[in-house]
């Protein structure tokens, strides 16, 4: 019961990339670099293994973005043909590469990786993917048309390397939607069907992760106009309630989420963010307790996992080990406090 595990990312030791940046750049190239992304997937392994970590995640520290590194690897995109965009209903915009026709997959882009990190450890491993609906607000669409069109493009891309990377070991696949968060119309119209196709057939658990994004300045001042109580989770969880997906992770330490939200997921396992991913404290096992107690209102205890509220990528690499050591003490402060 309360089995931990985190969001996906984790920080990028200073040696091989630019620390505490979403997008920083190698320090390292060639078989150096490859070797070095390794080395640092191995630490993560053993510091997540150290601090009691029930469900690990390779750190996805071979990865620069968490949606374009994926897109490198996928055929019909033009990688220098940069079309300015408003990202996530135009919080910021960003230089994006463009769909310039029918994408494809030639071949598998993360299950090498995997297959390494597999080799590590026995315990159970889920694999991060961008989801269908972010990735299409991650890229200029020159050729589909409509957003729906290239999801479902995309969804079956997806679709393709999470069996591979199912067959290779992984016990869970995760989608990434921070998008699912801002463009409610189209998660209920089209985003939950995107996501299920991406899930479609595969034999682990299927999770989809749905943040307010990492703890960098853009997220902090659009949190700032969400008000006092953010109620944008009732507005999606009922489609997703009623959907295939297994496992739905949401940010609840330190935010305005109400976490009464949480009542309308009847039978999905809930991944609890029990820790912020703010670069300046470390929550104390006590706090992280509360926020799982909190859930326990709204969830019984055998479907929650506690869990980070997103990606570490971006903060100190020491706090965010120190927030994976909290993470594992309050889950235990609250099991040892729980009726045997
Ligand atoms: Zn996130």
């Amino acid at each position: 019961m309360l089995e931990t595990t985190i969001a996906g990312s984790l920080p990028r030791p200073d040696w091989l990339a630019e620390p505490e940046k979403l997008k920083g750049g190698w320090k390292l190239s060639g078989q150096e670099l490859e070797d070095g992304k390794r080395r640092a997937a191995a630490e993560w392994i053993r510091h997540q293994e150290e601090a009691g970590i029930d469900i690990l995640t390779d750190g996805e520290v071979f990865r620069k973005h968490f949606v374009h590194t994926f897109l490198e690897g996928i055929e019909g995109i033009d990688q220098n043909k940069k079309t300015l965009m408003g990202i996530r209903d135009d919080r910021y915009n960003l230089e994006v590469p463009t769909v310039t026709s029918a994408v494809k997959r030639p071949k598998a882009v993360h299950v090498e990786e995997f297959k390494y990190v597999r080799s590590l450890t026995d315990r159970k491993l889920k694999f991060t993917l961008p989801g269908p609906m972010t990735i299409c607000d991650t890229i200029a669409d020159g050729h589909y048309g409509k957003r729906a069109d290239m999801a479902m493009a995309f969804a079956e891309l997806l679709n393709a390397e999470a069996k591979e990377l199912v067959a290779a070991g992984a016990d869970i696949i995760q989608f990434d939607e921070p998008a699912f968060n801002v463009f409610f119309d189209d998660v209920n119209e089209w985003g939950v069907a995107a996501l299920e196709r991406a899930a479609e057939g595969l034999s682990c658990p299927r999770a989809v992760h749905i943040c307010y994004g990492y703890g960098i300045e853009e997220n902090l001042k659009w949190k700032e106009t969400l008000g006092d109580e953010w109620r944008q989770y009732e507005k999606i969880f009922p489609a997703l309630n009623a959907s295939s997906i297994d496992q739905i992770s949401l940010e609840c330490a330190d935010s305005h989420v109400p976490h009464s939200v949480m009542s309308i997921l009847k039978d999905k396992i809930v991944m609890v963010g029990a820790v912020a991913v703010t670069p300046d404290r470390v929550e104390t096992p006590e706090e992280v307790a509360e926020t799982l107690r909190s859930a326990m209102r709204y969830v019984d205890a055998e479907r929650i996992r506690p869990c980070t509220n997103c990606g570490m990528t971006p903060i100190p690499y020491d706090i965010a080990q120190g927030k994976l050591k909290s993470l594992v003490a309050g889950a235990n402060l609250l099991r040892d406090s729980l009726p045997h």
